[in-house]
């Protein structure tokens, strides 16, 4: 499940966590009605973020699909929750570590020949 995030940088306020972009667009739309009189503030953000906040933005490609693969993992017993499981966590780090040494293996196996 995707979540999702608006941030106001002028009153320094984060939305509840958010799992879709409909209820993303009316988080956003509330708090720039109620306290901006529907003005767009300057250096609001919106946008996904993993199981503990962080946005998708912010990370390497390497630290984002690690996140998006931990979040999958945590999804399977526990679709809305938050915060960091650490069995998905580990898990994730398996799965890509045997990804990559199983690349270098093959790699090595087909130049070798
Ligand atoms: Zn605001």
């Amino acid at each position: 499940m995707r979540r999702y995030l608006y941030r106001c940088t002028l009153c320094c306020t984060t939305s509840p966590m958010c799992f879709g972009t409909a209820e993303l667009d009316a988080q956003s739309n509330h708090h720039r009605a109620a306290v901006h009189s529907g003005h767009y503030p300057d250096g609001e953000r919106s946008g996904a973020v993993d199981r503990t906040g962080r946005w998708y933005a912010d990370m390497g490609p390497l630290t984002t699909l690690h996140s998006l693969l931990a979040d999958a993992f945590a999804d399977l017993r526990d679709p809305t929750g938050q915060g960091l499981r650490l069995w998905a966590w580990a898990l994730s780090w398996l799965t890509l570590s045997t990804a990559g040494l199983l690349t270098v293996w093959v790699s090595g196996v087909v130049l070798s020949l």
